[in-house]
């Protein structure tokens, strides 16, 4: 080699980032090194060179390396190893090659500092480590694939899905999710990004469960995967559907809600192709009846059983190919719903709906009869979007209730022009009172020979300013609904404490005047209390004063209402049960409370004397209240044949237009003071004085 050559590769030596050392092969002494070399050492070249290899590393070292140098001399084969040095500059992974060459009785070393490798490969082992243990320990399946071929996957992983780990690893991703799912899977796996998703994976023998995929690239054993998290989510799936469930759904007969309704009018209005549906609204005649004489235990076994009927009618409805649907949106009332109904199948559902009230209802062991009220608006003509629909079907069905329940009644125009009057009754309602346009009517209660005036009940009438006179069955509903009852029932009680003075000063002594309560006055808290201030206030005896309550008002807080009547009782206020009969109360039951009338309702006495299932409740009756010391009145004799059967059966005293229609105030104190004149036996006396026999 020339000499030129000899000294640009001992530059070049110099220059590379290796570690460079050449060994006489037989001394094993350094005849060149690099100063890479001889810094690995601490030490200049000029310290290196003509020493021994043993003698450079020192006795520990030596008995590692010089083994490795014998072998590589004595097989003249390359030798590689690794040594690590640990010296004032830290820990250090050094490469070793000794090379030797025969020819030149030479041995080479080579040496590299691979610790940044090393360094790097530890991490990646620590990190790979740490991603199987996070992969055992993990609760939620980890999958690793490269390009849809599965890699490598978790326990959770395979005990979410069943199958064992080679049944997974080697196999496509494809298999295991849902063919729906494959076009969703590939589009993932093609854009590669970080994608989090619900879906479902097929479990070996389960079928597809729901599942979250959050899907992300990672480096994994030095190349690049897809990570692939599984998440369980069936049963988060399953507490949104109850959520959803509990939302949409009525709690006590797991029917669909007003929201659900809501949704599913939603729904049919905005069908493409636009169809034509029903709406039905029914109401169940009777639950307020049942609640408060049975109790609501009874009340709400009433409405599971109707909820069920009609759940099982619709079921049958919808396997012939109708399309109907059934929901509970409070209190008594279901709405349904019938797709495309044409007239004659619209009817027939009705008439089916009606027809599986039919069974009678047990009841607290009571056999009870129940009926609905249902009105139907049909979209699009009775209206064109949800609200409307209800309130029409709605309006239709309250039509239905007035005409006498269990009927049915379509939406129609008249109907639209009653459901606007309603809402002005309700909005005129307001200033009725002090624009004076209440008036109160008087009938008297007469004995039942006709010749003794025991009270006069006041009866309530509205002089509207363009209606004219409306009945109080038409307005006292909407103003006890719309919470408007209690200043009226106010005016009343005032006006007729009034007026039963004026007649004491016209020569009625006993003087009664016998005054309706609502509902919502008996459920005032201090209705008690409010009724003695007006006594006071008008300088009014209690006896002077009846009043008149129903079954319903009587049997809805039992307690509470009996310390109020023996409160009432005790300042001398007779009371009575008004309308009695329509209820489901027991006679039993009222003769706790302390009732001193009873008016039987006027649908017995319209059927006497014909009927015998009249002529048998009215008797059993009379002879009931007889033993429990209560009076009896008989409402609405209308004929004299009514009067002579109710006389013949022991009725003490009868109020109806046979003896005389309700009469404004002014009629009846000129009525009376006819009467308190009248010196003829034949003609009516004052009851001067009545107890109870
Ligand atoms: P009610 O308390 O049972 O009053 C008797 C009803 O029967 C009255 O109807 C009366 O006019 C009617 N009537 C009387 N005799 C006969 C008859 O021989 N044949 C027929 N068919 N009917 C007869 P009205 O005045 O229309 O009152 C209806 C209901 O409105 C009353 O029934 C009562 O529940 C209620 N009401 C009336 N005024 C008031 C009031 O000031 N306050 C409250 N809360 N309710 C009232
Ligand atoms: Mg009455
Ligand atoms: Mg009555």
């Amino acid at each position: 080699m020339l000499e030129a050559d000899v000294r640009d590769l001992l530059q070049l030596a110099e220059s590379v980032p290796a570690m460079l050392a050449v060994f006489d092969a037989t001394s094993l002494r350094c005849v060149y090194t690099n100063t890479r070399y001889a810094q690995l050492g601490q030490q200049t070249p000029a310290q290196i060179v003509g020493r021994t290899l043993a003698d450079i590393l020192g006795p520990d070292v030596s008995a590692m390396v010089l083994p490795h140098a014998h072998r590589a001399i004595a097989t003249n084969l390359p030798v590689n190893y690794t040594r690590t040095i640990n010296d004032s500059t830290g820990l250090r992974h050094i490469e070793v090659s000794f090379v030797p060459v025969k020819e030149s009785s030479r041995l080479y070393v080579l040496a590299n500092d691979i610790s940044k490798h090393r360094l790097a490969e530890q991490a990646l082992e620590q990190s790979m480590s740490r991603l199987h243990k996070f992969m055992a320990a993990s609760e939620e399946g980890i999958a690793f694939h490269i390009d849809g071929m599965i890699t490598d996957v978790n326990q959770a992983l395979l005990r979410m899905l069943g199958y064992a780990n080679d049944e997974m690893v080697g196999h496509s991703t494809l298999e295991f999710v849902p063919e729906s799912e494959h076009e969703r899977v590939k589009l993932v796996i093609a854009a590669g990004d970080e994608i989090a998703y619900e879906s479902s994976a097929l479990h070996k023998t389960r079928g597809a469960i729901p599942v979250e995929f959050i899907v992300r690239d990672i480096l994994w054993a030095g190349v690049k995967q897809r990570m692939v998290i599984v998440r369980d989510i069936s049963e988060r799936k399953a507490t949104l559907e109850r959520i959803r469930f509990l939302a949409l759904n009525d709690s006590l007969s797991g029917l669909p809600n007003r929201a659900a309704l809501d949704e599913h009018l939603r729904a049919l209005i905005n069908a493409k192709p636009l169809a034509g549906f029903a709406v039905l609204f029914l109401d169940v005649d009777q639950l307020k009846r049942i609640n408060d004489s049975l109790g609501h235990a009874a009340g709400d076994s009433l409405l599971k059983e109707t909820a069920d009927r009609l759940a099982r009618l619709c079921a049958a409805e919808n396997a012939l190919d109708q399309d109907a649907w059934l929901s509970r949106i409070g209190g008594d009332e279901f709405v349904l719903t019938l797709r495309n109904p044409e007239e004659t199948t619209l009817e027939s559902f009705v008439s089916r709906i009606e027809a599986s009230f039919d069974a009678p209802f047990f009841l607290s062991g009571r056999k009870i009869k129940a009926s609905a009220s249902i009105g139907v608006a049909v979209f699009p003509e009775d209206g064109d979007d949800s609200n409307q629909l209800l309130k029409n079907a709605d309006a239709a069905m309250y039509a239905a209730k007035a005409s006498g329940r269990r009927t049915v009644r379509y939406f129609d125009q008249a109907l639209a022009r009653a459901a606007d009057a309603m809402l002005e009754i309700e909005q005129d309602l307001a200033s009725a009172i002090q624009t004076s346009q209440f008036e109160l009517f008087y009938q008297p209660i007469m004995s039942s020979d006709g010749r003794e005036l025991i009270s006069a009940e006041a009866l309530l009438r509205w002089n509207h300013p363009h209606r004219g006179l409306i009945m109080p069955n038409e307005f006292i509903h909407i103003a006890e609904e719309s919470n408007l009852f209690l200043p009226i029932g106010q005016w009343v009680l005032e006006h007729a404490l009034r007026e039963v003075k004026e007649w004491k000063a016209l020569g009625w002594e006993h003087a009664r005047v016998a005054v309706n309560l609502s509902n919502n006055e008996v459920r005032a808290d201090d209705f008690v209390t409010e009724i003695i201030a007006s006594l006071s206030r008008a300088a009014v005896a209690g006896e002077h004063l009846e009043l008149e309550l129903t079954e319903r008002m009587l049997m809805s807080q039992d307690h509470v209402i009996r310390d109020s009547l023996l409160r009432l009782q005790h300042e001398g206020i007779k009371l009575s049960i008004d309308d009695f009969g329509t209820g489901y109360s027991s006679l039993s039951r009222l003769s706790a409370l302390p009732i001193d009338t009873l008016k039987i309702d006027q649908s017995f006495v319209a059927e006497l004397p014909d009927s015998h299932t009249a002529l048998a409740i009215v008797t059993a009756l009379l002879q009931l209240c007889r033993g429990l010391s209560i009076d009896v009145v008989a409402e609405g004799v209308e004929r004299a044949d009514q009067r002579d059967c109710l006389q013949l059966l022991g009725c003490d005293a009868m109020q109806g237009f046979l003896f005389s229609r309700p009469m404004k105030a002014s009629d009846f104190k000129r009525w009376l003071c006819e009467l308190l004149s009248d010196d003829d036996l034949n003609q009516p006396r004052i009851v001067r004085h009545r107890r109870r026999t």
